[in-house]
This record gives C-alpha cells, sequence and structure tokens, in this order.
C-alpha cells in the first residue's frame, strides 16, 4: 500500500526563534494535526489546516529558498510518516531539525538535531534521544513536576526553560529557575521579540 501523502500547513523561511539553536536560519515545514489541544498552542492554526504533499513536491518547495536547514515542526511532525522524508532530505544535504511534543517513540534516525517539548505526557525514549527539552514554563508550571526533566541534562541534551508568552512575569521565574539550578539554559521566543515568523 502506498504510503500516505504528508499533510503540510506551511512552508517558510526566517531564523529559528528558540532553543539552543536560536539566530539560525532555517526553512521551516509546518505538518498539519496534533492531537494534544495544549490551552497555550500558539500554533493552533496548524491542528486541522493543511495540503497533502508528496514528498518530491515539498521538497521543491525548500529548496528554493538558499538555506540548507529545515526544521520540522508542527502541529505534531510524529503524528505523520515524516521518517522517510527525512532521510530523502539528509541524502540530499540537508541538515535535519525536528521539535516534537515528544508523545510516541518516533523513528529519529534521520534527525540531525532533535527538540523535545513535553506536553501532557512524553515518550523517555524520547527525551534520551533529544538534543534540547524544552519546558514552557508559566505560572501556573509546577515547579515539581517539570524537575524530572532537569537529570537528562548533559553534554549531549540541553535543557531549556522557555518562559511562556515570553511574559515577565514567566522570564523572571526561568531566571530565578536557571540561578538554582545552573545546568538548564533559557530559551526566549526571540522570533516574536524581533517581529519575525
Ligand atoms: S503539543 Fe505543541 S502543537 Fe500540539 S497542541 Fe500542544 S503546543 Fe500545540
Amino acid at each position: 500500500m502506498p504510503r500516505p501523502l504528508l499533510k503540510v500547513n506551511e512552508i517558510f523561511y526566517s531564523l529559528q526563534g528558540e532553543g539552543p539553536n536560536t539566530g539560525m536560519a532555517a526553512v521551516f515545514l509546518r505538518l498539519a494535526g496534533c492531537s494534544m489541544n495544549c490551552p497555550f498552542c500558539d500554533t493552533k492554526y496548524a491542528a486541522a489546516q493543511g495540503q497533502e504533499m508528496t514528498d518530491g513536491d515539498i521538497v521543491s518547495a525548500l529548496e528554493q529558498y538558499p538555506c540548507r536547514n529545515v526544521i520540522i515542526t508542527g502541529g505534531e511532525p510524529t503524528e505523520q510518516d515524516f521518517a522517510p522524508l527525512a532521510r530523502t532530505l539528509k541524502q540530499r544535504g540537508w541538515t535535519v531539525h525536528m521539535e516534537s511534543n515528544g508523545a510516541q517513540d518516533a523513528d529519529v534516525s534521520d534527525i540531525d538535531f532533535l527538540v523535545v517539548s513535553p506536553k501532557k505526557h512524553v515518550h523517555e525514549n524520547m527525551l534520551k534521544k533529544a538534543h534540547a527539552i524544552k519546558i514552557v514554563v508559566g505560572q501556573e508550571t509546577d515547579l515539581t513536576e517539570i524537575e524530572k526533566y532537569f537529570p537528562y541534562a548533559n553534554a549531549h541534551t540541553a535543557v531549556c526553560l522557555q518562559p511562556e508568552s515570553n511574559k515577565q512575569e514567566n522570564i523572571d521565574l526561568c531566571v530565578k529557575l536557571i540561578k538554582q539550578h545552573p545546568f538548564l539554559r533559557l530559551s526566549l521566543q526571540t522570533h516574536k521579540l524581533a517581529n519575525i515568523r
């Protein structure tokens, strides 16, 4: 049976705004669909809207830009069969990044840089495979709950606290936590500060 086409919400060229690769030029491939339905989700528009595309059409759309970093994001990319496309992109010389909620243990063997941002539940294998774990922190965050991610911080994996919606009170809370646990890092949504996508 042929593999289903990938449902794509949007493809655009910008800079990585968050996490350890902040400031890196990249083409974003936003896949449609996410079953998590987080209340603070800032890409709710990607939950349903999408256009089915072949891998070839996606590669052509990506390769119109003068950059060979791709960030596969969503929605939640692991809810679709992204792995064959990731392999094709790697074979064509792309550096392949992916952002995932880590809820399911996906084949990320062709992902060069995996960022997992845990939400209601996360698969432990994805935490182990992540190059960065990005934890959204707001005033309602259960701080004892997020501490369970701290032991994953090591030379391979950066554990970043990201203030929800760039709110000052959330930034203050993250800074305080990072000073208490200096192996953590701050991740600001710099694309919002820079007023870019
Ligand atoms: S997991 Fe991410 S994409 Fe999915 S609803 Fe939550 S914030 Fe949005």
